[in-house]
C-alpha cells in the first residue's frame, strides 16, 4: 500500500453536482480509501456571480448517496478548516502579496474596453484568440509599464485593478501527470492569468494553489478540463517556494455519439447530467458508482461488478486510459440490474414500493415483497416492478398482439377448464399449477403451449413475465381463478 494520501474534491457550488463531478469525487474517494489516507471536501465559491446557494447542500447529498463520506469539509469540520473559500481571503490576499513582493505578479489597471481593444488589434488568421501575456503586457497599462511613481499613485487614490500572474519568458515547463504521462507548456502557451480580480476576490487559480497547499493536499485529481492550467499553478508554487502536489487529469466523458459530453448534447439525448436526476430516477447508487468507476479505468481483469469497497481494493490511478470515454446510458442500466440482483427482495420491495403504489395504489408488504422476488431478474430499476400492475391488481386490458396470436377458437373453454381445475388444487404451488396444467393437455389431447400462452394473457393480461407457475402462486389461487374465469368470458 502507498503512502497516505490527502485528497480533495473541489467543487465550485455553481449548480447541481454534476455526474462528472461525482466521476472526480469517486476518484479522490478511492484513493483516500486505498491508501488510508484523508477525503477533503472544498467548496470553491470565490467566484461570487455563479454562486447558488442550495449547490453546497446538493453536493453534499449527492456525495452522502453515492457512499462517498467525507473525513474533512465544511460540515465534518477538520484542522485544516475552514473548508469555504469564501472563508479563507486573508491567506489569498497573503498570498498576492508574495508573488507580488518576489516579482512574479504585477498589478494591471486596464479597463475591460482596453483589453478587448488590444485582443481586436492582434486578432488575425494566426491569431483569433490574442491574450493579455508576455507578447502583449508591455502595450498595457500594469505596474510593469508605468512607473512606480504611478503606480503607488492610482493605487492610493483607489482606481480599479487586478493582479497577474507575471509568467517567465522562454520556458518550458513540464510536469508529469499520472494518467497522460509527460506533459510540456511552453511559457508563449501560457496567458497572465489574473489571480486577484478588482473587487479583491481570488480568481480559482490563485485559491486553489494557496489551498491544496495549505491543506497538505498531496494528490490533485480532477478533470483532463484543468489541465491546461496546470503551467500556472506549478509556476505558482515554484514562486511561492512551494513543493507541488502530484497530479491525475481524469479522461474527458464523451457523449455516445461524439464530442464532449456537454449540457446541451446531453439533453438533447437524454442523458441526465445532474446526480439527483440519477437518484430521482431510481438508479441504485452503487450502480452508478461502479459505472463512473469504470470510465476510463479497467481492472486489468474480466471483473466488471464491484461495490464500493471492491473499488477501493482494485482500483488504481495509474491504469485510467487518457483518452476520453463515451458515456452510455444502456451500459449504467445493465450495471443497474446487476446490482439490484445483489439486493433482498426486502430491499427491492422497499425501493419499488412509491411506483408501485402511485401505479396501483396501496399495497401490502408480503404481496410487494413476493413481487420483488419474482420480478428481480427482470428488473433494471426497482421502479420497473410498477409496470407489472397485474401482480396486484386484475387486470385491465390484454395485450392485443398477444391474443392475436395466441387466443384460439378452444382458448376460453381451456382456460376456463383450468380454473375448474386450479380451484380444486389445494396446494396451489408451482409444481402442482404445473402438473394441472400438463394433466389437462393430456386429457384434452391439446399441446401444452396451447394452454400456457392463453392463461398467461388471462392471468396477467400480458405475454411476457416472469415463469407462469411461479407468477401464479403471487397472484394467488382465488384472484387466478378470477382472473381466469373472467377472461373466459370476456374474451370468448
Ligand atoms: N473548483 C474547480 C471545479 O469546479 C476545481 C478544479 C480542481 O479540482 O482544481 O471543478
Amino acid at each position: 500500500m502507498s503512502a497516505p494520501v490527502r485528497v480533495r474534491f473541489a467543487p465550485s457550488p455553481t449548480g447541481l453536482l454534476h455526474i462528472g463531478g461525482l466521476r472526480t469525487a469517486l476518484t479522490n474517494y478511492l484513493l483516500a480509501r486505498q491508501t488510508g489516507g484523508t477525503f477533503v471536501l472544498r467548496i470553491e465559491d470565490t467566484d461570487r456571480s455563479r454562486f447558488v446557494p442550495e449547490a453546497e447542500q446538493d453536493i453534499l447529498d449527492g456525495l452522502a448517496w453515492a457512499g462517498l463520506t467525507v473525513d474533512e469539509g465544511p460540515t465534518q469540520g477538520g484542522d485544516l478548516g475552514p473548508y469555504r473559500q469564501s472563508e479563507r481571503r486573508d491567506l489569498y490576499a497573503d498570498a498576492a502579496q508574495a508573488l507580488l513582493d518576489g516579482g512574479h505578479a504585477y498589478v494591471a489597471f486596464d479597463t475591460p474596453d482596453e483589453i478587448e481593444a488590444m485582443k481586436e488589434r492582434h486578432r488575425s488568421k494566426e491569431n483569433p484568440s490574442p491574450r493579455y501575456d508576455l507578447a502583449t503586457r508591455g502595450e498595457m497599462t500594469n505596474s510593469l509599464t508605468l512607473s512606480a511613481d504611478e503606480v503607488a499613485e492610482r493605487l492610493a487614490r483607489g482606481d480599479e485593478h487586478v493582479v497577474r500572474l507575471l509568467v517567465p519568458e522562454g520556458e518550458t515547463i513540464t510536469f508529469t501527470d499520472r494518467v497522460r504521462g509527460e506533459v510540456a507548456f511552453e511559457t508563449t502557451e501560457v496567458d497572465d492569468q489574473v489571480l486577484v480580480k478588482s473587487d479583491g476576490m481570488p480568481t480559482y487559480h490563485l485559491a486553489n494553489v494557496v489551498d491544496d497547499h495549505a491543506m497538505g493536499i498531496t494528490d490533485v485529481i480532477r478533470g483532463e478540463e484543468w489541465l491546461s492550467s496546470v503551467p500556472k499553478h506549478l509556476l505558482m508554487y515554484r514562486a511561492l517556494g512551494w513543493e507541488a502536489p502530484r497530479l491525475a487529469h481524469l479522461p474527458l466523458i464523451l457523449s455516445p455519439t461524439g464530442g464532449k459530453l456537454s449540457k446541451r448534447s446531453a439533453d438533447r439525448l437524454g442523458i441526465p447530467v445532474s446526480v439527483v436526476q440519477y437518484r430521482e430516477a431510481g438508479f441504485e447508487p452503487e450502480a452508478v458508482v461502479n459505472f463512473l468507476a469504470l470510465l476510463g479505468w479497467n481492472p486489468g481483469t474480466e471483473q466488471e461488478l464491484f461495490t464500493l469497497d471492491e473499488l477501493v481494493a482494485a482500483f488504481d490511478v495509474e491504469r485510467i486510459g487518457k483518452s476520453g470515454v463515451q458515456f452510455a446510458m444502456d451500459k449504467l442500466e445493465w450495471f443497474n440490474g446487476q446490482h439490484l440482483r445483489r439486493l433482498s427482495a426486502e430491499q427491492i420491495a422497499e425501493r419499488a414500493r412509491p411506483a408501485v403504489q402511485a401505479a396501483v395504489g396501496p399495497v401490502d408488504d408480503a404481496a410487494l415483497v413476493e413481487a420483488a422476488g419474482l420480478m428481480r431478474e427482470r428488473l433494471t430499476r426497482a421502479s420497473d416492478l410498477a409496470e407489472a400492475t397485474y401482480l396486484f391488481q386484475d387486470p385491465q386490458s390484454f395485450d392485443e398482439a398477444g391474443l392475436k396470436k395466441r387466443w384460439k377458437d378452444d382458448s376460453a373453454a381451456l382456460v376456463a377448464a383450468y380454473a375448474d381445475r386450479l380451484e380444486a388444487d389445494a396446494d396451489f404451488s408451482v409444481e402442482s399449477t404445473e402438473a394441472v396444467m400438463r394433466q389437462l393437455a393430456e386429457d384434452e389431447g391439446a399441446g401444452f403451449g396451447r394452454i400456457v400462452h392463453p392463461v398467461r394473457l388471462a392471468a396477467t393480461g400480458t405475454s411476457v413475465g416472469a415463469g407462469l407457475f411461479e407468477t401464479l402462486v403471487v397472484i394467488g389461487k382465488e384472484a387466478t381463478v378470477r382472473r381466469l374465469r373472467h377472461a373466459a368470458s370476456v374474451l370468448g
